[in-house]
């Protein structure tokens, strides 16, 4: 009898331990939980980015461009002349080039027109590899490089209209580095990037090195234009649609260009008298305004970043930062809570989540979240992360992404602002309800816009918005792929020096 009571007794004690520690366990579970939903609901919070603010920006963004367009280092934006006057419109005819420069390879490509504004134009495309040593060898070097690979796709002919053979054979150059652009074919290199380090080329202008390299290789082919990417797209849009007046790129890193009324660039009056507009590339990445909503993350990213207080815009919206800006939360919420048990190295690694991993886990529509779990397994080495978790995760990804997509929309509308298309007066002027809208068309281009279908939704969501049902119908966003080899050499086409009665 005793002895059964004293094992009753115990059973007791245990099993009322048990209980206290079970229940321990869940508070302080909840506990942790809690905190973990704490970060997120701040990071919500501080990313908001209602209608008003979203207009605060708008405005904000027309009045950088004004002062950027005013003076000379007027504005963080710097709002660069392309000299860029005639923007392709369907009339063109014949075969033109285009060397497409990016990175560590270059495309050439060859385009025929038949001045019917071809729906798929035709083309040939040849992409190179450049050798690592000619990254940091001399400008000889390098363009004797490329002129040689020109020089061998022009030959390989293709090229056998008449119209053809009675012109002069013409390239666009799509040059993706910083340049101070002197003409529509000439521009200095203010300095390399990506890696390369061609140091006898700096200060000197560009096609001016590459027309040399051409002569010297002994092929007639004359550099008829020098753009960015941005304005290669803003080309191929145009030349597809007249109504098209800005471009914008969202790929790794974002940009935007558009057509400006010449006597509005005052930083340059009397200087450019022979056309009514011009083509201003706006390096729109370093945007800055006290408007943008900006989180303790961004302030880090920016901080340990190579370049710091340049780029802000860029920093919250662009595909090379937008996982980078998850994974800082993520580190946060595991540093507050154990909700992802241990903390991962790999949660301090920059970079280490891309944008298209946060794309993945946002739009994973399994039940399960089979996707999120397998990057937080295999990326961030956290298994067995409960569904509730993930479910966090996946908002944390909504969060970010919403914000960069909803903040490009406003930059869109000030540039619309900015050109008097955005349905109200202008800068100075109110809303006006009797003012007729007229079509617009933003050609728009990059791997964040074009594969990421929740940015793109959330772009355009906060477009109307912002602009409200009856203005937004009359603003068209296209994708516009391949601005820089096809809209490059649509636009050593609308600059050749076959083109007598231009301008
Ligand atoms: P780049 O900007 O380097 O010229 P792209 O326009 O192709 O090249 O854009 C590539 C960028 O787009 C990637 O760095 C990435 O940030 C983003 N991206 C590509 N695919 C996806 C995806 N599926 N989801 C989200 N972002 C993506
Ligand atoms: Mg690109």
């Amino acid at each position: 009898m005793e002895a059964n009571s004293t094992v009753v007794l115990i059973f007791h004690v245990v099993a009322g331990d048990m209980v206290k520690c079970l229940v321990g366990w869940r508070v302080r579970k909840r506990r942790e939980w809690k905190k973990a939903v704490r970060v997120v609901r701040e990071v919500e919070e501080e990313c908001e980015t209602s209608v008003e603010r979203l207009r605060q920006v708008v405005d904000a963004m027309a009045v950088e461009m004004h002062a950027g367009l005013a003076s000379e280092g007027g504005s963080k934006l710097k709002m660069l002349l392309t000299h860029v006057h005639n923007l392709p419109n369907g009339s063109e005819r014949g075969t033109y080039y285009a060397l497409d420069l990016e990175g560590t390879y270059f495309r050439v490509l060859r385009v025929h027109l038949n001045g019917q504004q071809s729906a798929i134009l035709e083309h040939e495309v040849e992409l190179q590899t450049i050798p690592q040593h000619l990254l940091t060898s001399t400008s000889k070097d390098f363009f004797d490089f490329i002129a040689s690979s020109l020089k061998e796709f022009v030959e390989k002919e293709g090229d056998d209209s008449e119209l053809s053979v009675a012109r002069r054979k013409e390239l666009g150059f799509t040059f993706s580095f910083p340049i101070k652009q002197i003409s529509v074919c000439s521009g200095i290199l203010i300095t390399w990037t990506k890696g390369f380090s061609i140091v006898d080329m700096v200060g000197k202008d560009v096609p001016a090195c590459l027309q040399e390299a051409l002569v010297r290789k002994g092929l007639d082919l004359r550099v008829a234009a020098l753009v960015n990417d941005t304005v290669g797209t803003l080309a191929l849009g145009h030349y597809h649609d007249a109504d098209t007046v800005a471009a914008i790129v969202i790929g790794t890193s974002t940009n935007a260009c558009y057509l400006e009324r010449t006597d509005a660039i005052i930083k340059c009056q009397g200087l450019l008298t022979t056309s009514r507009s011009m083509v201003v590339n706006m390096e729109w990445g370093n945007f800055w305004s006290s408007h943008l909503p900006r989180t303790s993350y961004d302030i880090d990213l920016n901080a340990e970043s190579p370049n710091p207080n340049d780029q802000g815009f860029e920093k919250m919206i662009s595909g090379m930062y937008l996982g980078d800006i998850v994974r800082r939360i993520i580190l946060k919420m595991s540093l507050e809570s154990d909700i992802l048990g241990h903390i991962s190295s790999k949660f301090s690694m920059p970079f280490i989540l891309s944008t298209p991993m946060i794309a993945a886990m946002h739009e994973d529509d399994s039940p399960n979240l089979r996707e999120v779990e397998r990057i937080l397994k295999d990326i961030l080495e956290v298994p067995d992360v409960p569904l509730k978790v993930r479910k966090l995760m996946m908002k944390v990804c909504g969060i970010v992404t919403r914000r960069a997509a909803r903040l490009a929309a406003a930059g869109i509308v000030g540039i619309l602002k900015k050109i008097g298309r955005d349905g109200s007066g202008g800068i100075t002027g109110g809303r006006r309800s009797d003012m007729k809208m007229r079509r617009t068309v933003v050609a728009i281009e990059g791997g964040l816009y074009s594969n990421y279908t929740l940015f793109r939704e959330y772009l355009h969501e906060a477009l109307h918005e912002i602009l409200g049902e009856d203005i937004a119908k009359h603003v068209i966003l296209k994708v516009t792929e391949d601005g820089s080899g096809i809209g490059t050499a649509l636009l050593a086409a609308s600059h050749s020096s076959n083109n007598v009665d231009r301008i």
